[in-house]
Order: C-alpha cells, then structure tokens, then sequence
C-alpha cells in the first residue's frame, strides 16, 4: 500500500514571512547544544563565552555590511515590531527638548502606528500624511507637514500590503532640512530594494529576519552613531546593546540573521531580477481574469517586484479565499486577519470598501518558481470563473 501526502497550497505569501534559507539555518544550529556554541555571549570569563561574543559580533558586521552601516550601529531587537517601538518612542522620549512632534503616515506598519498612538496619550503630537493612490509619500507633502518642533520623521521604506516604494532619500533629505531625524521601516525592503544609510541619509532603521530568510524572533534597529542621536531605553535590565536593550542576546537566532544578511547581499539582486520575471509573468495571466485589477503601483520604479495587491471585483473575498485555498495568500495584512474589516492601507490608497473586501496580496520570493505561478494562475480563473458575479 502506497500512502500519498495531499500537496502543500502554493506558498505565495513571502511578505508575511519567509521560510529560513536551509544555508541559515545550517548556521543556526551551531549555537544552540553541549556540544556547541552554546554560551552566553555576556559571559566574560571564559572561553566559551568570547566565542559565542565573537559570533554575534560577526553577524553584527555582516548586517552593517548589508545596509552600509558600522557594526557598532546595530542594536539587535525582537524583531522589527520592537525596533520600531524602540526607535519612535526611545527617540521621542530621549529627545523631549528637541521638540513633541512627530510626522508618520497611515499607511505604516500597526508597529509604527499604534506606537505613535500611544506617544499620541503620553503628550507628543504626531501629524498623519496620506499616501496618493500610489501608496507613496511624496517629499513635498512631508515639507508641508514639517515644524519647528518636528523632532522625528518615520516612514516605511516599503509598505507590505501594496508593495509600493517611499522616496527614502528624498523624505530624509526633507526631515535633515528641518532639523529633524529620519525613521524607516525597512522590514519589507531588505534584500527588495538598495538600502545605505549613508547614501540615503537614515538615522534610524528597522530590520526583520524572518522578511528576509533567517528565522523569526530576531530583527535590529540601526542607530546612526552621532551625538544627537540619542535613545531611551524600554527594555531594562542588564545594559546590554551599550544600554539601548537589556536581555541577553540570542547567538542563534543574531548568527542565523548575520548569514541571511550576508546571504542577502551576494544574491538578493539576481533575486529580485528573477522575481521581476515572475511578476510580469504572474500579471500577463490576470490580465485574462474578469475583473482583475491592480492595487499595487503599476510603474516598475515605485513598486518591488514581489508584492502584487489585486482586487477581483465580480466576486465575493471570502467565497475567493474559499476556492483559492490551494494557494496560501493573504487578504491584507497578515497581522490583521484575525478582523474582518478591509485593509486600513487598502482603503487610504482610495480602494472602495467593497473591493478591499475583495482584495488577496500575492507575494513570492527565493523559492517560487515558474510552475508555481503557472498552477496558481490556473487556481485562480478557475476560481473565478466558478463563483457566481456579486
Ligand atoms: C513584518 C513587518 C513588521 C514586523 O516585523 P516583526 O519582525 O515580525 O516584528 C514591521 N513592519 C513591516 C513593514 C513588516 O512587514
């Protein structure tokens, strides 16, 4: 008796997570048993544990490396929720005398938003700028938007339901002329789009490992090493991260982000070419859906190629969910999806309600290949055709 396993659904959901990169994880595993590098990397008294430093110093390096900055910029963080969390509220806390206000938009990650919110209750005043239909923030807007009292500007590098692509030198460039700091979310941008915080002119940035192949629970927060930069602390404790974030440092979890960043840097280009390819591939076939239409940016320059928001307007979102559940894609934001309202970003960008309901992002990323796009096209006509039109 043979025994078959039912397929996996196609995974086209890389901007929810990626799957850790084998190559990475072959190097997560060195830090963890007896046998191993297991050590605490705080510990300054023996041997073992100035190896365990000596790995996590490398993996600071190799995600500098990554976005042009000193290893001594990165303070390693939860992931990128907590970086943002650090760099809104350590910077605004830390930085009282410089001024209350703060510039964001409504198209932020819930991390960047509902951070700002609270610094909303604490007494700061944060000025919300809506993107155009584009899902950009135009430097102009954020000029308008700018005070005496602006003490920091945070906008995302990518936004991760759209795909689209803030001018990150542009707005920087904008809140530097003010007297201001810089803040990005980069979480959906590493390994998608060129990021060097000299070039651009990033005073503060988020990272993620699990957008980016290494594993979830480990991301860093980029903090430009100048006077004037400074934070407050929200985790205390042992004063690790030169007092930024006390607790001790996770070496698998640090090495496992180092090598995708390392990763990153030697093949992402080549990547996203590729993924370009399945893109355009991937929007051919739709073209042929009833109904289909864009939400992402369609200008090549202002979108990354791994994103597509679509909306099917002659069905039901949830009956399509339904019929695609061969393929794993998410309606809005993944961390949204235990509500039924319509994407927040959807509906700032002029979606109508209706179709942000009925709206699924496609995301692809290292190990989606050709056939899985050619399946899921497949999925999807016949999934629409199948339903009845609204
Ligand atoms: C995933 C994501 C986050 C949260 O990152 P975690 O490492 O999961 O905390 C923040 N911002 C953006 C834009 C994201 O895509």
């Amino acid at each position: 008796m043979t025994m078959t396993t039912p397929p996996l659904p196609i995974y086209l959901d890389y901007a929810a997570t990626t799957p850790v990169d084998a190559r990475v994880a072959a190097v997560m595993q060195r830090y963890l048993t007896v046998d191993q590098l297991f050590a605490n990397p705080a510990s300054r008294s023996h041997m073992l544990g100035w190896q365990a430093e000596q790995a996590v110093e490398q993996a600071r390096r190799q995600v500098a490396d990554a976005i042009n900055a000193d290893p001594r910029e990165i303070v390693w963080t939860s992931g990128a929720t907590e970086a943002d969390n650090l760099a809104l509220t350590g910077f605004m806390r830390a930085n009282r005398e410089r001024g209350m206000h703060l510039v964001t938009s409504t198209i932020e990650h819930k991390a960047v938003i509902d951070t700002a919110k609270a610094l909303e209750r604490e007494g700061f005043e944060v000025t919300w700028l809506a993107p155009g239909a584009d899902g950009r923030i135009q430097p102009a807007q954020l000029r308008a938007a700018m005070r005496d009292d602006t003490a920091l500007v945070s906008l995302m590098a990518v936004n991760n339901e759209l795909g689209s692509i803030n001018d990150i030198a542009g707005l920087a460039a904008v809140a530097h002329e003010f007297g201001a700091c810089f803040h990005t979310d980069a979480a959906q941008a590493s390994g998608r789009i060129a990021l060097d915080v000299v070039a651009q002119g990033i005073d503060l940035m988020s990272l993620s490992a699990h957008k980016a192949y290494g594993p979830k629970g480990v991301g860093a927060l980029y903090v430009k090493r100048s006077p004037e930069m400074r934070i407050e602390a929200l985790i205390h404790g042992g004063g690790h991260e030169r007092g930024m974030r006390s607790g001790t440092l996770p070496t698998h979890q640090i090495a496992a982000m180092g090598e995708a960043f390392a990763l990153l840097a030697q093949e992402a280009e080549a990547e996203q070419t590729r993924i370009a390819q399945l893109r355009a591939r991937f929007l051919t076939g739709i073209a042929e859906v009833p109904g289909a239409r864009l939400n992402s940016p369609e200008a090549e320059a202002e979108v990354v190629p791994n994103i597509v928001n679509l909306a099917f307007a002659d069905v039901d979102g949830e009956s399509l969910l339904m019929a695609l559940r061969d393929v794993a894609v998410s309606t809005g934001s993944a961390c949204n999806s235990a509500s039924v309202d319509p994407s927040y970003v959807l509906l700032e960008v002029g979606v109508p309600r209706a179709l942000a309901l009925a709206s699924l992002r496609f995301s692809f990323g290292r190990f989606t290949q050709t056939a899985d796009i050619d399946h899921a096209l497949t999925l999807i006509r016949h999934a629409v055709s199948g339903l009845r039109p609204r």
